[in-house]
C-alpha cells in the first residue's frame, strides 16, 4: 500500500508519508514472524492484531533450532521481523547468535515482570510454564517436595526424567546451578542419574505416560503437557489422569522453576516498528488470554484468568514461583551441559 501511495505523490509529500509510516506502531504493512508455536488459537491470536492495526502477519513456522540456523543463513538479508519460541535458554541462544536486537518499550517494562525478560530487552516471555513433579498416588506416600529431593536414595529406582541435551533440562539444570553452586548442583545430578527408573529417553508426554503404566513412579514434565492431558485428548494418558499428583515444587526455599514462551525482534527486522506493536500486543490483556490458553501455561500479566485444565492442576492462590532472572538459564547453559557431560547423564 506504501508504495502504490508513493508512487502517486508527489516527492516530498511522499517522504512525509513514507517517514510518518516507519514511525507510527501502527503503520500499515507487514509483519515476518518466525515462529515454532502451532496452536489452535493463534488465529484468533493473530486476525485480531491484524484487525486492530492493518499489520499483515506473514508467518514462517518450524522448529526452533530450523528457525535460528535459517535466520543465521540469511544473515542481513533476512526478512524476519520477529523470532517467537519458547525457553529463556533457546533465546539466549539466538541472542549469542547475534540474531536479536535491543528494544526498549514502556509498555512491555510496565507489564512484563523484571524475572521474565531479557536485561538488554533483547527478549520478552509472554507466558509461563512451571517444571513440575508428577507421581503415582498409589505407589509414593512421600512424594519429593522440591528438586533436591529427586536425588534422595530413598527414591532410587523410580524416577523417570528426559535426556540432558533437552533444553528443559538445561535450563532447570542451570537454575539449580545458580542457586547452589556448581558441585552442588552437579551432586545433584548424580543423585537424579542415580534414581532413574530407565534410561532418559522421549518427551516430557512421555515421562508423564511411563507413570501412567507403571514404569516409573515419579516424572518431571511442563505443566502444560498435563494440561493437555486434562483438558483434551492425549494418547496414553488421558483416561489415567486421576491417578497423578502434582507437587510444585521448593515452594519453602527457592520457588518452583519456570521457563517461558518468549520473543524478540531480529538484529535485521526489515518492520522494526511492526516488530514493536507485535511485541506490546502480546502483553495486552486479549492477547494474553489467548497467547496463555492456546498452550495452557500461564500468563505474565497479572489478572487475566488460567485455562481451565491449568487452573484444575494449579494450587488454589497460587504457587511461588523461582524469580530468578531467566537470563541466568541462558548464562548457565555452558555449565549445565558440562555437569550433565561429567557425570554421564545421557
Ligand atoms: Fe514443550
Amino acid at each position: 500500500m506504501l508504495n502504490r501511495r508513493t508512487l502517486l505523490l508527489p516527492s516530498v509529500l511522499a517522504i512525509t508519508v513514507a517517514a510518518f509510516a516507519v514511525s507510527s506502531a501502527y503503520a500499515d504493512g507487514e509483519l515476518n514472524l518466525y515462529s515454532s508455536r502451532h496452536y489452535d488459537t493463534d488465529e484468533r491470536l493473530y486476525s485480531d492484531f491484524e484487525e486492530q492495526t492493518g499489520i499483515k502477519i506473514n508467518r514462517i513456522e518450524d522448529s526452533a533450532d530450523v528457525l535460528i540456523e535459517r535466520m543465521t543463513a540469511e544473515g542481513a538479508n533476512s526478512p524476519a521481523d520477529v523470532l517467537l519460541t519458547v525457553d529463556a535458554g533457546r533465546l539466549y541462544r539466538a541472542d549469542q547468535a547475534g540474531l536479536l536486537q535491543p528494544i526498549e518499550s514502556a509498555v512491555l517494562a510496565e507489564r512484563i515482570p523484571e524475572n521474565l525478560r531479557n536485561p538488554d530487552g533483547k527478549w520478552y516471555g509472554f507466558s509461563q510454564r512451571a517444571r513440575v513433579i508428577f507421581y503415582d498416588e498409589n505407589e509414593v506416600a512421600d512424594p519429593p517436595q522440591s528438586y533436591q529431593d529427586l536425588a534422595d536414595p530413598k527414591y532410587a529406582g523410580k524416577v523417570c526424567a528426559r535426556s540432558s541435551s533437552n533444553i528443559y533440562m538445561i535450563s532447570l539444570l542451570a537454575a539449580i546451578a545458580e542457586h547452589v553452586g556448581e558441585e552442588a548442583a552437579q551432586t545433584w545430578a548424580q543423585g537424579l542419574k542415580d534414581n532413574l527408573a530407565r534410561d532418559p529417553e522421549g518427551g516430557d508426554t512421555d515421562q508423564l505416560r511411563a507413570v501412567a503404566s507403571g514404569e516409573c513412579d515419579i516424572a518431571v514434565s511442563n505443566t502444560y503437557y498435563f494440561a493437555r492431558a486434562l483438558g483434551g485428548d492425549v494418547d496414553g494418558l488421558t483416561g489415567s489422569t486421576d491417578m497423578f499428583g502434582v507437587v510444585f515444587p521448593n515452594q519453602d526455599s527457592t520457588g518452583t522453576h519456570v521457563n517461558i514462551s518468549g520473543a524478540g525482534v531480529a538484529t535485521n527486522a526489515p518492520n522494526r516498528d511492526n516488530a514493536i506493536a507485535f511485541l506490546e500486543y502480546l502483553a495486552s490483556d486479549s492477547a494474553q488470554d489467548y497467547f496463555a490458553d492456546g498452550n495452557n501455561e500461564y500468563p505474565v500479566v497479572v489478572g487475566i484468568p488460567l485455562a481451565d485444565a491449568l487452573s484444575e492442576m494449579t494450587p488454589e492462590g497460587g504457587f511461588k514461583a523461582d524469580d530468578l532472572n531467566l537470563d541466568v538459564l541462558g548464562k548457565n547453559q555452558a555449565l549445565a551441559v558440562q555437569i550433565y557431560d561429567r557425570i554421564g547423564y545421557e
